[in-house]
C-alpha cells in the first residue's frame, strides 16, 4: 500500500520533531520559504521549510 504523502510548512525543529514520529515515515525537505510562515505544527509565525512528509499506516492497531 502507498504511503500518504503531504506538502507541509514546518520550522526546522518541528520537521526534526516530526521525523520521530511512529506515523512518520520520512520528511524531506523541498526548499526553505523565503518569508515566514506559519508552521502546520506549532502555530508559530516563523522562518521555515515546505516539507514534504511521508506518513505510515498504523501498524498492530485493533479496534
Ligand atoms: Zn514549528
Amino acid at each position: 500500500m502507498d504511503n500518504d504523502k503531504e506538502t507541509l510548512f514546518l520550522c526546522k525543529p518541528c520537521a526534526e520533531e516530526m521525523k520521530s514520529y511512529k506515523t512518520v515515515a520520512s520528511v524531506e525537505y523541498i526548499r526553505p520559504a523565503r518569508d515566514k510562515g506559519t508552521c502546520e505544527l506549532c502555530g508559530r509565525r516563523r522562518y521555515g521549510y515546505m516539507c514534504e512528509v511521508e506518513f505510515r499506516e498504523p501498524e498492530g492497531e485493533t479496534y
